[in-house]
């Protein structure tokens, strides 16, 4: 039964957090770690933005991770991920600093991926998708700590452990997979596929300030009060529980539809060992993002099905700039896998016939002007869900 651990985890403050992960790493029995060990630590570092606004895994964590990873002797540290947007030594050092990493590196002496470089790695286990490039640090690691934090997320429902990892694939190669699995449980299964290849040995889990709505940058800040943690074996696990504690079952995201279809998850919570603290009570009123997709084809009679089939693209919700706050900057327009945005008189402009309803341009825009908009029978439809 795989395990997950659960501890309470009010603030940020440094002694805190630092004592909820040295919990973690007893109660899974985190092993000692040879000094010539590479030992990556992959945060969620989605933009270059403060840790207050919980789009990215909080500094007090990672700081956290690092001293436990030292106290078992890994000396060979490398904090590294690929934010959306180009991957550049420049970008990449930018995010670092807004983000809180650089901090950490200077008081814990773990150093900061600062190479674009990656890699072709083949994952024979792979069920759609068998070949991906990984940035160095992840595909040459001996160990890879998957740092993520909860969020709710407009296109795959939740973010956690195993969508944190799709920011080991390098720059502006994740649209890419985007533009291939366009539909959501394809994407599904490529997530999964990547996990099974990084097979983080370790996922901490930052919930002590979640994201709920319009993750995973344009959502608001929710106080959970919790971290998790969880060996490889309890990666889909710790998903489901976390979840399931926002209120979502494995139907409701696609990845753990895909992990328990796998046999890689059980399909409740029942089948997890929890370890810790115990599981808090459903926060039922976790905001889900407006894109949530209605799905009730399945349950109509066929003509009827046919034709929410064919309205559903039209009243599904949309990505929408609102003109007055884009500054212009060209971010979505870079991030679209559809190339279907362009910028004319500072503006950003959308041609919906080929959007493919990804919303990487709402997640990459720094001055969050772009709404999810639906049309009024959507909303009220969406209404609770
Ligand atoms: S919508 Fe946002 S990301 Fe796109 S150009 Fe305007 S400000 Fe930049
Ligand atoms: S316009 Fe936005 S939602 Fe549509 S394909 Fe481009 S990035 Fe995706």
């Amino acid at each position: 039964m795989p395990q997950v651990s659960l501890i309470k985890t009010e603030s940020y403050d440094p002694a805190e957090v630092e004592r909820a992960v040295a919990r973690h790493f007893e109660l899974l029995g985190v092993e000692a770690f040879s000094p010539d060990a590479r030992v990556t630590v992959k945060p969620n570092l989605i933009m270059r933005c403060p840790p207050e606004r919980t789009a990215t895994t909080h500094p007090a964590v990672i700081e956290a991770v690092v001293r436990q990873l030292q106290a078992r002797g890994a000396r060979r540290i490398t904090i590294a991920d690929s934010p959306g947007g180009l991957y550049t030594p420049q970008i990449l050092s930018a995010a670092y600093e807004a983000t809180g990493m650089a901090a950490v590196a200077g008081r814990t002496g773990a150093s900061l991926n600062l190479s674009a470089g990656s890699r072709n790695v083949h994952v024979a286990e792979g069920a759609l998708c068998r070949d991906f490039d990984v940035i160095d640090p992840v595909a040459d690691a001996d160990f890879v700590v998957n740092c993520c934090k909860l969020k709710t997320h407009c296109m795959t429902t939740l973010s956690c452990g195993v969508k944190n990892l799709f920011g080991c694939v390098p720059g502006l190669l994740k649209p890419q997979l985007h533009y291939r699995f366009p539909d959501g449980e394809q994407f599904a299964r490529m997530l999964v596929d990547l996990s099974v290849l990084v097979k983080p040995g370790l996922t901490v889990a930052d919930a002590v300030d979640a994201m709920e709505g319009d993750g995973p940058t344009g959502g608001r800040r929710r106080h959970v009060g919790l971290t998790a943690a969880a060996k490889y074996d309890g990666l889909y696990a710790l998903d489901l529980v976390l979840a399931g504690l926002i209120g979502l079952g494995p139907d409701r995201v696609p990845m753990l539809a895909e992990a328990v279809r796998r046999g890689l998850c059980p399909d409740g919570v029942s089948g997890v060992e929890l370890l810790g603290d115990p599981l808090p009570p459903v926060i039922e009123d976790f905001l889900m993002p407006a894109s949530k997709k209605l799905n009730f084809s399945g349950s109509l009679p066929g003509p009827l099905a046919k034709a929410v089939d064919w309205l559903e693209p039209r009243l599904a919700p949309r990505p929408k700039v609102r003109e007055r706050d884009c500054v212009g900057c060209g971010r979505c327009a870079e991030s679209c896998p559809a190339k279907t945005i362009t910028v004319t008189g500072g503006k950003a402009k959308i041609d919906y016939a080929k959007c493919i309803r990804c919303f990487c341009c709402h997640e990459m825009c720094p001055v969050r002007a772009i709404d999810i908009r639906s049309v009024p029978v959507f909303r009220f439809l969406s209404k609770g869900r």
